[in-house]
Order: C-alpha cells, then structure tokens, then sequence
C-alpha cells in the first residue's frame, strides 16, 4: 500500500468522551463504526483508496466487532455486496472512486434502489472531479437521481463529515434508499477533529450471526415486483427521505444581514466559498458570514420547503453547483416557479459551466454575482476594484510565465518497469510503421504523452482488449491491446479474454503485469505474490488464461526490450490465429524501492556487503542527438552542458536518482544507438576482495592515463 495507517488506526478505538484529531478519511472510518456497521468492502482508486487502506490496516479491530472486510474484485461487486442489507436489518457500506467506478457498479446500484434497503446502505464515493482528477470528468449526481439515491456531499469539515456519515444510515433505513456519500479530494484529506463516540457493536454480524433466511418477493428485482419497487420509490421512498432530511435539518441555514440576497451552496465546495467572500470582507476565517447561506448535505433529493423558505424575500440567489448539467439549479428554478417566489436564480450565468470551482474560479464568479446584484446598502466597492486588479496582475504573470515555463506532464517513475514495454512498440514502430494500440486504464496510460504517444483510445479499466474487437478484424494490420494486471482481475478476463477466444479474434494482448494496483497506491491483486496477510497466493494469470484456451502466450521481464520487441515482431507477423498474448513481467519500480530500502538500510547498518546499479553516460561519446532520451523518457535521464568548450549541444546525463533499472543500456543495444551509457555498481561495505580489484584497476588506470587523479571512488565500471 502507498500509505500505513497502522499509527493512526489507534484513534478507531477512542469513545465517549475522547476528541479524535485526524483526516477527514480516517474520520469517516471512525464514523461507521459509530454506526454499528456490519460489512464494508470497496475497491480502491483516489481520491478514497486510503480508505480502503485504512480499513485494511483496521481489520484486527473489525474482527474484534465482528465486521466483515471484503477487498472486492471491482466496484459492481461492491455494489452487489449491499444486497445484504436489502433483506435484513444490517447496516453495511462499501466504497469507490466515481464516476468511473459508479458506472461499473451501476447495474448493481439499479437493482439495489430498486428492490430497496431494510438496513441502511451507504456507498461512500471519492468525487473525482476537477484539476488533479485522472478521470472522464462526470457527476455522480445523476446516478442518484436516476436510481433514486440519496446523495449527501458534506461540508468539508471533520464534524460535519462523521454527523452525515452516521445519518446517512437512518437517512436510509428511513426511506428504504440507498444513500451515497460523495467526498471530494481536499475532504478526504481535510484534517480537524470531533467529539467520538462509542464504536457500536452491530446486532447481526460475524460474532452474531443473523438466525434465518427472509424471502420477500416485493424485495426481488423481477416483474411485477419491480413496478411496485417503482411506485413506492415515488410514493413513499422520496416522501420519507424528504421529511427525514428536515426534521433533521441536514442541511445548514447561516442567517446573514443582508436581506436581499442568498447563496444556496452544495456542501462539498463550501469552504471555497468562505474563502472567496472572505476576500470580500463578507466572512471572517471562521465561516462568519455577512450573507445568508444555505448549506445543502443532501444534494439529491432537495427539500421544497427548505429552498423555497430560503428564498422568499430575496431579490436574488446565488447558487454554486459544480459541473454540469446544472441538475440543482433547474430544481431550484422548478421549486420557486412552483411556488411563484420571484428571486433570481443565478448559477452558471455567473460560474463556469464546467470545470472545478478552485478559488479562483469561485473568486470570479462571486465577484460576477455582487457586482451585479449587491444591494446598495452593501459596500463591497473597494473589494471589488481590489480584486479587478488582482486578476488583472495575475494576468499578466500567467501571460509571463507561459511563455518561460514548459509544459510538464505526468509521466513513468524512475525506473518503471512500464516504460521499456514501450521503447519496443516506437522501436517497432520504425520497422513495420505506425500500429493501431487500444490501450486501458493504469501508469501505462502514461505512453500516450510525450516522448512515446502510443495509444490510440482508452475506453474504461480493463477494457484494452474489449475495445479494440470492433477495429480488429477491419484494420490492415494486427490491433495491438494492452491491459494491467489491475485491469485483468478487475473485468479484463471475461470482457476481453474470454469475449475474444469465444469469437476466435485474432488479436495480441499485451499485459502489463507489475504485481499491484501501482496508480491508485499498490494495492494488492489476486496475483500478487502475497495476500494482504502475508500468505502465498497461488492465483496467476498465465494459469487463467492457459483455462482459457490461449495457446500464444510468452511471459518477457519487462525491462528485455529486445526479447520484446522480437516476440511483439512474431505476434504481428505469424499465420498463426487467434489471441496472442505477451505478459510484459516486471515489478513497480516504486513499490520495488519502497520494498528495498529498509532491506538495504539493514543490510548496511549490520556492516553488510551492499551492491547499487546505477548508469551513466560517457560524455566524450555521447553524439548529442538524443535518441536515448525520445526512446526513454526516465526522468533520470536529463541532458546538461557539454564540458567541452568546442561542444554548444547538451549532452545526454544520468543524474543521482537512477536506480540502475538497465533500460539505457537495452534501449541503446535494441535501438543500435551510440554507445555512451555505462553502467557503475556502487559497492557499500565493500569486502577484502572488492579492495584488492579497486587498488588493482586504479593502479592499471593510472598507468594508461594522465586523468588517475579523476578516477572515482571504490567502484567497478
Ligand atoms: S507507480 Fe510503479 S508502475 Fe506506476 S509509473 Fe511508478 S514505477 Fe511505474
Ligand atoms: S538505467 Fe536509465 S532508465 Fe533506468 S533508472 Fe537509470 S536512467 Fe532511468
């Protein structure tokens, strides 16, 4: 896992009385054992895969309650796993990144909010949405609405958090829905603290089991049943839900001064607004606001009363929903309409259709809306001219700096195992022109940016070889597919594999196996080499795909870029039909180096004999043309000025980070570039033999050259 939580899992076991100080994700895991949760599971991916770490690293106090942890195969299985609760009075909640993961669970979603929950259901989503998403930028809004969900998107602090974590629940159980909770990036990772509570022991659990079997056939998703699941949805659910959310008041009026205008706010975004009318002089850094807000927790459904009693009065409203379609800004409208309330509504016409509302963004449009609709009693004035000029300046330091800072785009880690899987596609490239790649979700999506540009589509995770069934058989030469190991569990066998060798395709599948979910933080997989217990596992994909009927299958380390390239060339060339599968094997680099560095550490304090590879390049040979790098694209592999006074080009360089992986040399033996990379072995505690050779080679050099004096310390080159 990228992170432990195995220090901060102690504050899971604080009760009546304590103050838990924490992140805000590690407070929602507090929360659901508040609530006598009987089940949690998910599948991880940002902005909410620490939660599933967290729950990982807690799992000897969930054993202790009695709650079942399931690490799931992918976010439909989470999904299906809340049918639990849709039977018995158990609470469970499962969780996932959205909307990708919302739209893999949707079939289970339908199916669960329509048959309904006796026990509440909580799916707590990581909103990825915005800058820094690494995802097609949709809304988990319109899930909830089309299902009929409860949406909730707290305010962004720890209180607010755990409460509507905890309501969620009852929210449920009283109106029979299942309740989503969306979290955006900056709330999982916001840090405060509340005032815990007891974890509660569930009624029915692994220490109690539930004592028989309930069969209600208005609960099971076949018609007719499935008409009346609609009906009640409409006719009860909904009601119910709406009273549940005001009696309760889960969403939050602040009372201002300013009578003639108001801002209803989605929870999620609401300390963006703070700060912005901050900057106004509107609010002081404790959410005191001069004007009136309506913070809504509950997103979906809206509550008529609510907005409408908000508004009545007001000359005009401002509301802030991020993204698009602008779902509860048409509610609102619809509401007042109804209601013949005649406040302006203004959202978009001031905001950003689309995008995230950073502050900045949220600093413009508020401006937007009070330039236009302060009333006069409000000096706002100097603030605004204020903030002209800041946009302005920032203007023009944005116009300044485009022009002198390059673009950085994300790219492989040092040493990736990924990265020479795709020196060999541009190495073959060159020989047999440019190939059509269907390409999937994980680090290897990296290749499509510079300095590879390899993969031509990317249509959802695990789906490389499924999206590319249609081009295939219509293209003039073999579709090249490529999927992780990640997205191999996850849907890639039966939607790619078994889809493929049922229809007999001819296809080549490239699978990127480096033993964890590396992107979303090195979870495990079914074929890492452990379980998260530290049990051997004895699930491997070459032994499902051979059950499969796939007789093409080479397994090549990944970092043999000429035994790539040479298996990729036959893949293309052969008469041989069918699917053609190469397993590209080669461990994260990170997870290798975090894996090995205590390992090392140890090996050196016990004075033991440590060995580091690392490469270089010979600057006298280096021609300057640079192709390693364009093949490469390690970001240890730089340039810098020549030392040479007749030399006005860079040179390549290899600086201190290279971690010896060996691509520079392969790369350069199967691209037959110059032969300027060396490779140095780094000798630490180095034994009687290691000194005889190093006085030996330095005695030798010295007497060839004038330079002994620049020869470098203990090592072998
Ligand atoms: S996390 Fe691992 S697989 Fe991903 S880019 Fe880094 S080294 Fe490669
Ligand atoms: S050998 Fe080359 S590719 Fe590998 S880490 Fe070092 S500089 Fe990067």
């Amino acid at each position: 896992m990228e992170r432990s939580f195995k220090k901060e899992i102690t504050t899971l076991r604080l009760g009546d009385g304590d103050r838990f100080h924490g992140e805000g994700i590690l407070g929602v895991t507090k929360a659901l054992l508040q609530s006598g949760v009987s089940y949690v599971g998910g599948y991880q991916g940002a902005p909410i895969s620490h939660l599933m770490d967290v729950l990982s690293d807690a799992e000897p106090l969930l054993e202790e309650l009695g709650i079942h942890f399931e690490v799931c195969a992918n976010e439909a299985s989470a999904a299906a796993m809340l049918a639990a609760s849709v039977n018995y009075p158990i609470r469970g909640a499962v969780t996932w990144k959205s909307v990708v993961g919302t739209n893999v669970a949707s079939d289970g979603l339908s199916n669960l909010a329509s048959a309904g929950v006796k026990g509440g259901a909580l799916i707590v989503v990581g909103e990825d949405y915005g800058e820094g998403s690494s995802i097609i930028q949709e809304r988990t809004h319109a899930f909830a609405m089309k299902s009929t969900m409860c949406l909730l998107d707290p305010r962004p602090e720890l209180p607010t958090i755990t409460r509507m974590v905890e309501e969620a629940f009852k929210l449920s159980e009283a109106s029979n829905m299942p309740a989503v909770l969306e979290l955006r990036i900056r709330a999982c990772h916001v840090y405060g603290h509340f005032d815990a509570k007891d974890n509660i022991q569930p009624d029915y659990s692994r220490n109690n089991k539930i004592p028989a079997a309930e069969f209600d056939f208005s609960r099971v998703c076949l018609p007719p049943a499935t008409y009346g699941q609609e009906k009640h949805k409409i006719e009860f659910r909904l009601p119910a839900a709406i009273k549940y959310i005001a009696d309760q008041k889960l969403n939050e009026r602040f009372d201002g001064d300013v009578p003639e205008i108001g801002i209803i706010v989605q929870g999620g975004i609401y300390n963006t607004l703070m700060r912005a009318l901050h900057q106004f002089g509107l609010a002081n850094s404790f959410g005191d606001c001069q004007l009136s807000t309506l913070v809504l927790n509950v997103t979906y459904p809206l509550v008529p009363d609510e907005v409408s009693d908000f508004c009545v009065g007001k000359d005009a409203v401002l509301v802030i929903e991020e993204g698009q379609p602008e779902f509860i800004e048409q509610a609102i409208n619809a509401i007042l309409r109804k209601k013949d309330i005649q406040a302006k509504v203004i959202g978009k016409e001031v905001f950003p259709m689309a995008g995230e509302y950073t502050s900045e963004v949220m600093l413009r449009a508020v401006h937007g809306f009070l330039y236009k609709y302060a009333p006069k009693g409000l000096d706002v004035n100097t603030a605004l001219k204020t903030i002209d000029q800041m946009f302005l300046d920032r203007n023009d330091a944005r116009k300044n700096l485009g022009d002198s800072l390059p673009l950085r785009t994300p790219s492989f880690c040092t040493g990736c195992p990924e990265r020479p899987i795709f020196s060999a596609l541009k190495i073959l490239e060159k020989e047999l022109g440019p190939a059509h790649i269907s390409a999937d979700i994980g680090c290897h999506t990296f290749a499509a940016l510079p300095p590879f540009n390899v993969g031509n589509t990317v249509m959802g995770y695990g789906l490389g070889l499924a999206s590319s069934a249609g081009l295939a058989p219509s293209f003039h030469k073999r579709v090249i597919s490529i999927i992780g190991d990640g997205g191999f569990w996850h849907n890639g066998m039966s939607t790619g594999v078994a889809a493929a060798q049922a229809n007999g395709n001819d296809a080549i599948l490239l699978v990127v196996k480096n033993g964890y979910t590396s992107a979303t933080g090195w979870q495990l997989l079914p074929s890492s080499l452990r379980d998260r217990h530290g049990k051997r596992r004895e699930m491997s994909i070459e032994k499902v795909l051979r059950s499969f009927g796939v007789r093409w299958l080479k397994t090549i380390r990944s970092y043999s870029i000429a035994r790539m390239v040479k298996a990729l060339r036959k893949a293309m060339n052969t008469a041989e039909g069918g699917l053609k599968v190469i397993i590209a094997d080669g461990e994260c680099q990170l997870a290798r180096q975090r894996r090995i560095r205590p390992e090392v550490a140890k090996r050196l304090k016990d004075g033991k004999r440590d060995v580091r590879t690392r490469f270089g390049v010979d600057e006298d040979i280096c021609t300057g043309d640079h192709s390693c790098i364009r093949l490469s694209g390690c970001p240890s592999l730089t340039i810098k000025p020549s030392t040479d006074p007749l030399r006005t080009d860079p040179v390549a360089h290899v600086n201190n980070d290279c971690v010896g992986c060996g691509v520079c040399g392969e790369v350069s033996h199967a691209a037959v570039l110059c032969p300027s990379f060396f490779e140095a072995r780094i000798i630490r505690n180095p034994n009687l033999w290691d000194r005889i050779l190093w006085k030996l080679r330095r005695s030798i050099i010295a007497l060839t050259s004038a330079k002994s004096s620049t020869v470098p310390s203990l090592c072998q080159i």
